[in-house]
C-alpha cells in the first residue's frame, strides 16, 4: 500500500478521500488554492501545499503545480476526486509519466470514454445496450441528416461528442428544425469543448436516470455494486440520489450489472467507474461512462458496506479487489440529499460565511461535509457544501430518517436548498418512487415558474 497520497481536489470529497487514506494508514497531502487556506481538509492533512490563486484554472486545474507538489512532498500517488482533472486523460498521462500513480483508469481508457461516440461504440461492441442513434459522427448535409433522423424516429437529440456537464445538447422535434439544430450544437460544442463533433440519438421522453457502479482491478476481476437512481435533477444536475432504484427487480439488476462488469473485463478497465443509463419501459440505454468516483457514491457504500474509496486505493496500489461478486449483498435502502449553498427558490448561489453549523445524527445517518462554524464558502467553486445520506432497512425508513435529519440540520449565514429537499421528501410522487428525469423541473415550473 502507498505511504503517502496527494489529493488533487477540494471540498467534501477532499475530506472523504483523506478519511479513507487515514483508515488505511496512508499519509495525506492536501493541495489548495489561496481561497481554501483555512479549509478543514487542509488543516487535517499531514502536509499541505498552496498551488495557486482562487481561480480554478490557476490552482485545481494547474497540472504543473499539482505534479510539483507531489514531487516536493514525496507523494507516491494522486487521487483526483471528481470534477476538476478527474477525467482529464492528459493529466492522468502526465502524472504517470512523472513517476506517480494516477488513482483511476489508464489515460487511454479515460480518453476512450471522454468521447461519447467512441464510448458508445465500445460499449455496444461489449454487449451493453445503447440509445439508438447515428452510430457515429454526423455531417451537415440536410438530406442525409433527415434520412438518419427518420431511421431513428423523431424526436431526436443532437449531442456533442466531447460534451459534459449537461451542455452541448439540443432536442429536435421536427424535420424543419434539424439542419439548424445541428449547426447550432456544432457551434456551441466548438466554443465550449474545442471539438465540433456531434452525433444524433433518439430522444427518450420520460426516462429515469439509472447508473451501475463498477469496480475493477488489474488482475482481470470486475464486479458491479448495484445501481443508483439519480432521476431527481435540475438542469441535468443531480439533486437527490438513491440505491437501489425503486422497482428494479433483482434479475434485471443482475443482468445489466453483469453486462457492465463484463464490459470492464473486455476493455481492461481499472478502478471505480459508473455506467450511466436512461431507463424507459423496462429497457436500459447506455449514455456515458464516468471514469471516476462520483458524488453519489455513499448510497452504494451504505447498502453494500463496501468503502469504494479504499477500494480505489487498493486497486491503484496493484492489489486485488477485496470482494468478489458473490460477496456483494445489498442491504436496505439509502438516499442522499445534496446540500448546496444556493437560494432554494431562485437557485442563485449563496456563498459567504457560515455563522452556525450543526449536522444531524442518529441511526443510519452519515454526513459528508467540509463545513464548520465560521468557515467561508468561497464564490469560486461549485456550491455543494454537504451530503446527507440516510440508510434504513426499507425505503420508507430511509425517507423517514432523511426527514428527521433535514429538520435537525442547521446552516446559518448563507442560504441552502434544505427547504427544497424538505418539500421533495414529502412529495407524493417522489415518496411513491420512480419519477422521471423531468419530474423536478416540471414540478418547479408548475409552482409559478420557480427556478427559471
Ligand atoms: P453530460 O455528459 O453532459 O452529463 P449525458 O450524455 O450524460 O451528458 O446526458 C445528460 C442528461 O441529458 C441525461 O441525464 C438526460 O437527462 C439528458 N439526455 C441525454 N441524452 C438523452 C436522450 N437520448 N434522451 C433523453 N434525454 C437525454
Amino acid at each position: 500500500m502507498f505511504e503517502k497520497v496527494l489529493i488533487a481536489n477540494r471540498g467534501e470529497i477532499a475530506l472523504r478521500i483523506q478519511r479513507a487514506c487515514r483508515e488505511l494508514g496512508i499519509k495525506t497531502v492536501a493541495v489548495h488554492s489561496e481561497a481554501d487556506r483555512a479549509a478543514k481538509y487542509v488543516r487535517l492533512a499531514d502536509e499541505s501545499v498552496c498551488i495557486g490563486p482562487a481561480a480554478s484554472a490557476l490552482s485545481y486545474l494547474n497540472i504543473p503545480a499539482i505534479v510539483s507538489a507531489a514531487e516536493v512532498t514525496g507523494a507516491e500517488a494522486i487521487h483526483p476526486g471528481y470534477g476538476f482533472l478527474a477525467e482529464n486523460a492528459d493529466f492522468a498521462e502526465r502524472v504517470e509519466r512523472s513517476g506517480f500513480v494516477f488513482i483511476g483508469p489508464r489515460a487511454d481508457t479515460i480518453r476512450l470514454m471522454g468521447s461519447k461516440i467512441s464510448a458508445k461504440d465500445a460499449m455496444e461492441k461489449a454487449g451493453v445496450p445503447v440509445v439508438p442513434g447515428s452510430g457515429g459522427a454526423i455531417g451537415d448535409d440536410p438530406a442525409t441528416l433527415l434520412e438518419t433522423a427518420n431511421v431513428i424516429g423523431f424526436p431526436v437529440i443532437i449531442k456533442a461528442s466531447a460534451g459534459g456537464g449537461g451542455r452541448g445538447m439540443r432536442i429536435v422535434h421536427e424535420p424543419l428544425e434539424l439542419a439548424n439544430a445541428v449547426a447550432m450544437t456544432r457551434g456551441e460544442a466548438k466554443a465550449a469543448f474545442g471539438d465540433d463533433t456531434v452525433y444524433m440519438e433518439k430522444f427518450l421522453g420520460e426516462p429515469r436516470h439509472i447508473e451501475i457502479q463498477v469496480m475493477a482491478d488489474e488482475h482481470g476481476n470486475a464486479v458491479f455494486l448495484g445501481e443508483r437512481d439519480c432521476s431527481m435533477q435540475r438542469r441535468h444536475q443531480k439533486v437527490i440520489e438513491e440505491a437501489p432504484a425503486p422497482g428494479i427487480p433483482a434479475a434485471v439488476r443482475n443482468r445489466i450489472g453483469e453486462r457492465c462488469a463484463e464490459a470492464c473485463r473486455q476493455i481492461g478497465y481499472r478502478g471505480a467507474g459508473t455506467f450511466e443509463f436512461l431507463y424507459e419501459n423496462g429497457e436500459f440505454y447506455f449514455i456515458e461512462m464516468n471514469t471516476r468516483i462520483q458524488v453519489e457514491h455513499p448510497v452504494t457504500e451504505a447498502i453494500t458496506g463496501i468503502d469504494l474509496v479504499q477500494e480505489q486505493l487498493r486497486v491503484a496500489a496493484g492489489e486485488k479487489l477485496s470482494v468478489t461478486q458473490k460477496d456483494i449483498k445489498l442491504r436496505g435502502h439509502a438516499i442522499e440529499c445534496r446540500i448546496n449553498a444556493e437560494d432554494p427558490f431562485t437557485f442563485v448561489p449563496s456563498p459567504g460565511q457560515v455563522t452556525q453549523f450543526h449536522t444531524p445524527g442518529g441511526p443510519g445517518i452519515r454526513v459528508d461535509s467540509h463545513m464548520y462554524q465560521n468557515c467561508v464558502v468561497p464564490p469560486y467553486y461549485d456550491s455543494l457544501i454537504a451530503k446527507i445520506i440516510a440508510h434504513g432497512d426499507t425505503r420508507a425508513q430511509a425517507l423517514a430518517r432523511m426527514r428527521i435529519a433535514l429538520s435537525e440540520m442547521v446552516v446559518e449565514g448563507i442560504r441552502t436548498n434544505i427547504p427544497l429537499h424538505q418539500e421533495l421528501l414529502v412529495d407524493a410522487n417522489f415518496v411513491a418512487g420512480g419519477t422521471s428525469i423531468h419530474y423536478l423541473e416540471q414540478k418547479l415550473a408548475r409552482e409559478r415558474g420557480r427556478g427559471h
